[in-house]
């Protein structure tokens, strides 16, 4: 008997606490406000690369807040959609959720956890690893500033949707350089390299890999060169470093595959190659991973709600 009752409470709190979080704070919502839509059942699905450094797409509720691993990372958009990305040293498992209405989803993902290799660069001009010269200093302080200002972008446009294209053309280019490698410069440890490098020769057109809101273009910035982000909307930017020529201006709206610039060699580095990067938030994604993970994701969460 004894063992009986335990096993009834044991059931009863099981039960009484699996709903107890989403339904708590709808009821307190429709106590203050007699126009506070009525409880809903939230859904979340998520699909993408779920890996260090990776992208994927979620599908809820129209307007829910995302987040991810505890972070308010906007809202879906008017179909649902969002964005999400993983960073190079997320651990092995990621959180999401979405909320709405006092109504809670959430999915935990497996983030798989990738090796990253030592690059060693040499032959850079000393003052491009450790500068000394204050005017050099003063210089990187104030383009850092104007970087960090375009990374406040939020453009409401959904590039991120688009799926991405490689920006440089199939047939040219060679990867020289992973995103992630571990990178010692001029014998100096430095940090990650969060670029995803394709050797061209210079002048090799760079497209934009989806459509968006160009944010940052200079012509010569000391550690970049020709340097161009595009905003693609929840707060996903792609960079193009190093460029020869830079064809579009701040404010511009780009379509997929449309040409921003060229390939080139300027500021760090050495030879010509388009460094490519990707943020999403304040996260360094991976953005080879987004060629096929923005695409698969779309299609696997199509019908999702
Ligand atoms: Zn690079």
């Amino acid at each position: 008997m004894k063992a009986l009752i335990a096993t009834l409470l044991l059931a009863a709190c099981a039960a009484g606490e699996a709903p107890a979080q989403p339904q708590a704070p709808a009821t307190a919502n429709a106590r203050t406000s007699a126009h506070a839509p009525a409880p809903i059942s939230l859904t979340l699905h998520c699909a993408g690369a779920f890996t260090q450094g990776g992208v994927g797409l979620c599908r809820t509720a129209p307007g829910a807040q995302i987040y991810v691993d505890g972070v308010a990372s906007g809202e879906a958009d008017g179909n649902g959609w969002a964005v999400i990305g993983f960073n190079r040293e997320h651990d092995a498992s990621g959180a999401i959720e979405a909320r709405l209405n006092g109504a809670t989803a959430s999915q935990t993902v497996a983030i798989a956890p990738r090796q990253f290799d030592i690059q060693r660069v040499n032959g850079l001009p000393q003052q491009t690893v450790t500068p000394t010269d204050p005017a050099i200093i003063a210089r990187i302080q104030r383009e850092a500033a104007v970087k960090n200002a375009a990374f406040q972008s939020l453009a409401p446009i959904e590039g991120w949707l688009d799926g991405f294209v490689r920006p440089i053309d199939m047939n040219v280019g060679v990867v020289t350089g992973a995103w992630g490698n571990q990178r010692i410069l001029n014998g100096v440890p430095s940090s990650p390299h969060f670029g995803y490098d394709i050797a061209a020769p210079i002048g090799t057109p760079v497209h934009a890999p989806a459509s968006g809101v160009v944010t940052l273009a200079q012509t010569d910035t000391f550690y970049e060169g020709g340097l161009v982000f595009i905003d693609h909307g929840q707060g996903l930017t792609t960079m193009y470093l190093h460029m020869s020529r830079v064809d579009v201006h701040v404010g511009d709206r780009v379509t997929q595959g449309q040409v921003i610039g060229a390939v080139g060699d300027r500021g760090r580095a050495t030879g010509p190659h388009l460094c490519w990067r990707m943020k999403w938030r304040d996260r360094q994604l991976d953005p080879s991973v987004a060629m096929s993970a923005l695409n698969d994701a779309r299609a696997q969460l199509a019908g999702a709600r």
